[in-house]
């Protein structure tokens, strides 16, 4: 006995299982559930996905009974229908349509009123008594088959069409007579001839032979594999094809076609949405050919189909406890469903419908937090651009930061500034960004930068700072000198506006319209919800009490990363900073850091205070020095002459702090072990501001982080040093202060050697991004040239610096956790690189069994969400 290849849908008998997407196709398993549950579908049968793999299988042969079993499925549809495919009186027509197990645009179209032939027209006339409709329903028949089937494009016979309407002088096919659809069908017919040097099929089973060939074939055309490629899906899993019998919107005014959704799929709004067409029949709808009218219109037009319809639709809704796209046909005053599957929607509307179902009662809460994607409510949370708009876009780059922003282009970030300060908007517009632009980024609006990668500077500090940025955007010349930049032969001046988007990498000119973000009181209750589920906390990557401030509202659980060299760079402490690092001995060095530790001592009082009650890990020094001092002639002059020294002086020291690799230099704790006087200056100023809050009563939890730590002897002296200077500024102020000190796994070798580290170490942090690239031996700030031909051709399957590479990076984190929980089982771990704000990525930490995720502040929300999908799934 040959396997099972076709399953019947029909009142009667429906043997398909409507849950099995995978083997009948979505389109072939909504048709069987519909059917299951009385819901008026007209019948037919379903050849499953698994005909379709063997086909191939079999070089593109019928396997075994699959063609018996689909003439023994027709006669049972002709005996339910009570008509007879091919008929000369009553004829059986059937649509032949495509369904993979998600729908895909690239496959085929459907073909339509199949079983016409130049006899069986007549017995449709006949059958419903309307000449016009019986060749209307042949001349689109014709018109598709040869379309889909023989290849011969549509336009040639939509020429044809046309021709006819003005030869006719009307407007719409609806006005054309039976007369004039005969004669369509005549010149189809010889145009089929013409083209493919044959007569139009006049066997209705030779004509359905060629549709399931076709929709065979069309698994494998370009388009679907490239549809498929995009959406990562595999290549293996075939089409199914639907066989069923035809209802007919296209018989008069009492008759029509539409497509609905249940709720609005971009409000959420529980509404009712869709458009219909009367006397209308498949795409028409859609292909634009007429105007459709709004679904409400058929409230009136055709109470009585309105009120099934209404009736059907809810009943679908809480069949699938969810929003459903609907296809549908009036045939005479009666309603036919055609097609249900999941509505796609905003991200507005996923969180609007999964709150309202909760509260009808439709979906319990975990269901609610896992319909909404974390991807997806990134949305949510920035400013965006009023997409039913058309933009003037000149060129696009990385979209490294999402929002968008609307300001007039300056190229410094001086400029930046100052601008501001006049109460412009402005955007910053850079060949790239360095630290000591983060006066200028933070005044801006926006940031574009012509090079750069996802994790360069400036998407790093932007996405923190939750401003939006285009990064790498190659297309635009900046001439920094002449203060403007071309792109796509358009010139922007210093002071023209122009609107960036950094959720598309689009630049525009002029100013777009701009919609604000509005974190819904529906969004933050199915936060809560998410918070319950989860078991991975979620910390913020922040430097400043009002970024902190925001990760909180965010609900941000503590500081995971505090970059204390964003802080060296505020205000009039980079003078003194300046000096300390000109300094040309030990003692010099002293005598400026004294003058930086006010500032950093009150960094950190504000920080504490903004995040009291919740752990603060503050991360010492980790930059190089030269990224504190100008390399410009005209900045060297400027600090030359505001510090009181030579330029010559300041020239001769860039010389010397200039090094080849400075990702792999002088940096992290390389620093504080040749010049601890920095470390030091820095514990102080941590654990005065700590015990000076403790004295007033508030709860401070410091965590001292030591960054780039490659052997644990690094952070045996550093966390010694730590050690000693925290007792005793903590006997100095008289009170109890619960600290620790950890480190960064940043380097393979501190993974390697994570149980050395370990017994020196009371939590680690993975810094991600740095792992990465010391992993793959892959400069970030240089990668920009060839990882988007490495992630194209699949070498990389996503950017490592954006989604964590698990098979690589990932057993080094793993071997970290577990090595390091080896000698200090209650080690406490968390990630702080551009990856915990990533939800694949924090899928990943929740396997690998850490305690925390951090992340940019604006990120956050995602991050709970994503934490808690990790948790359910
Ligand atoms: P798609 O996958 O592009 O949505 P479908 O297979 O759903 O293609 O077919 C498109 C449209 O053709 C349907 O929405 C419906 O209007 C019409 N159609 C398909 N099958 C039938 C049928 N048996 N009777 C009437 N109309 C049909
Ligand atoms: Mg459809
Ligand atoms: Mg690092």
């Amino acid at each position: 006995m040959s396997a099972k290849w076709v399953y019947f849908f029909g009142k009667d008998r429906t043997e398909g299982d409507g849950k099995n997407k995978n083997l009948l196709g979505g389109k072939g398993a909504g048709l069987a559930e519909m059917t299951s549950i009385g819901i008026p579908v007209p019948p037919g049968f379903t050849i499953t996905t698994e005909a379709c793999v063997q086909f191939y299988k079999d070089n593109k042969n019928y396997p075994a009974g699959l063609w018996d079993q689909v003439l023994a499925a027709l006669a049972t549809l002709e005996t339910a229908m009570g008509k007879k495919f091919g008929d000369i009186e009553n004829p059986l027509l059937v649509s032949v349509r495509s369904g993979a197990r998600v729908s895909m645009p690239g496959m085929m179209d459907t073909v339509l009123n199949l079983g016409l032939t130049d006899e069986s027209v007549k017995g449709l006339a006949k059958s419903s008594g309307n000449e016009r409709f019986a060749y209307d329903s042949y001349r689109r028949f014709i018109q598709m088959f040869s379309d889909v089937v023989l290849g011969i494009g549509h336009h040639q016979f939509e020429h044809i069409l046309k021709d006819m309407k003005n030869a006719r002088g009307v407007k719409e096919d609806t006005e054309l007579n039976a007369a004039d659809m005969k004669e369509l069908v005549e010149k189809y017919k010889t145009l089929v001839l013409s083209e493919i040097g044959r007569q139009f099929p006049q066997d209705p089973k030779e004509q359905l032979k060629y549709a399931i060939d076709a929709v065979f074939d069309s698994w494998n055309n370009q388009r679907a594999k490239t549809y498929r490629k995009i959406n990562k899906m595999s290549d293996d899993w075939g089409t199914a094809v639907n066989v069923q019998s035809m209802v007919f919107g296209n018989m008069g005014d009492d008759c029509g076609t539409g497509v609905a959704f249940t709720r609005d799929p971009s409000t959420g709004e529980k509404v009712f949405f869709g458009e219909y067409l009367v006397n209308a029949q498949g795409e028409d709808v859609v292909a634009g050919i007429r105007t459709p009218e709004p679904i409400a219109k058929l409230q009136t037009a055709m109470p009585e189909v309105f009120g099934q319809l209404e009736e059907v639709y809810k009943k679908l809704e809480n069949h699938y406890k969810d929003v459903q796209d609907i296809e549908f046909t009036i045939e005479r005053g009666t309603l036919y469903m055609l097609q249900t599957r999941t509505g796609k929607r905003t991200a507005r509307a996923a969180v609007k419908i999964a709150y309202d179902m909760v509260q009808e009662g439709l979906i319990d809460k975990r269901t609610a937090v896992l319909r909404v994607a974390p991807e997806q409510v990134d949305q949510l949370l920035h400013p965006m651009i009023d997409t039913s708009i058309k933009y003037d876009i000149i060129a696009k780059g990385l979209p490294a930061s999402p929002g968008a922003a609307v300001g007039k282009a300056v190229f410094s970030a001086e400029d930046a500034e100052s601008w501001a300060a006049q109460g412009e908007k402005v955007i910053l517009v850079r060949a790239e960004t360095s630290p000591e632009d983060i006066g200028g980024m933070h005044a801006a609006q926006g940031i574009l930068t012509a090079t750069g990668g996802m994790t360069s500077h400036a998407a790093v500090v932007a996405r923190g700072m939750g401003k939006c940025c285009v990064a790498g955007c190659g297309a635009i010349r900046i001439n920094e000198h002449q203060r403007l930049f071309t792109a796509s032969g358009v010139t922007i001046k210093e002071g023209d506006i122009l609107t960036i988007n950094g959720s598309t990498g689009e630049v525009i000119v002029g100013a777009a319209k701009l919609i604000e973000p509005e974190l819904s009181g529906e969004f933050a209750e199915i936060l809560t919800w998410a918070d319950t589920f989860r078991t991975l906390g979620v910390r913020a990557n922040a430097d400043t009490p009002h970024d902190s401030q925001v990760a909180r509202e965010f609900g941000a659980e503590g500081i995971g990363l505090c970059r204390t060299e964003h802080m060296f760079f505020d205000g009039n402490r980079i003078d003194a900073v300046r000096e300390m690092i000109l300094a040309d001995n030990e003692e010099g060095r002293r005598k400026a850091l004294a003058k930086v530790k006010p500032y950093q001592k009150e960094d950190f009082l504000g920080l504490f205070t903004a995040m009291e009650g919740l752990p603060v890990t503050i991360r010492l020094l980790d930059p190089p020095l030269h990224e504190f001092i100008p390399h410009n002639d005209e900045e060297i002059d400027r600090v030359a002459k505001a510090s009181g020294v030579s330029a010559e002086h300041l020239k001769a020291k860039a010389t010397e702090l200039h090094e080849f690799n400075p990702m792999l230099g002088h940096r992290g704790c390389r620093l504080g072990l040749t010049y601890p006087e920095i470390y030091e200056m820095q514990v102080y100023a941590i654990f005065e501001a700590a015990c000076e809050l403790v004295k007033q009563g508030k709860v401070v939890k410091p965590e001292v982080m030591i960054p780039l730590v490659g052997s644990y002897k690094e952070l045996e002296i550093l966390k010694d040093m730590t050690n000693e200077v925290a007792q005793e500024t903590i006997a100095r102020y008289g009170v109890k202060l619960d600290y620790l000190v950890g480190t960064m796994i940043e380097l393979p070798r501190a993974a390697l050697t994570a149980n050395e580290i370990a017994e020196h170490a009371q939590f680690f942090s993975f810094g991600t991004n740095d792992l990465t690239q010391t992993t793959l031996g892959v400069s970030r700030d240089d990668a920009g040239k060839f990882l988007p031909i490495y992630v194209e051709k699949g070498i990389f399957k996503e950017d490592p610096f954006v989604s964590i590479d698990v098979s690589g990076v990932g057993q080094l984190v793993e071997m970290g956790v577990s090595k390091g929980r080896s000698v200090r089982p209650d080690l406490k771990t968390g990630i702080c690189g551009e990856h915990g704000g990533d939800p694949d990525s924090i899928a990943f930490c929740q396997k690998a069994g850490l305690n925390y995720v951090s992340c940019s502040p604006f990120r956050v929300p995602v991050a709970r969400l994503a934490a808690a999908h990790a948790a359910l799934k």
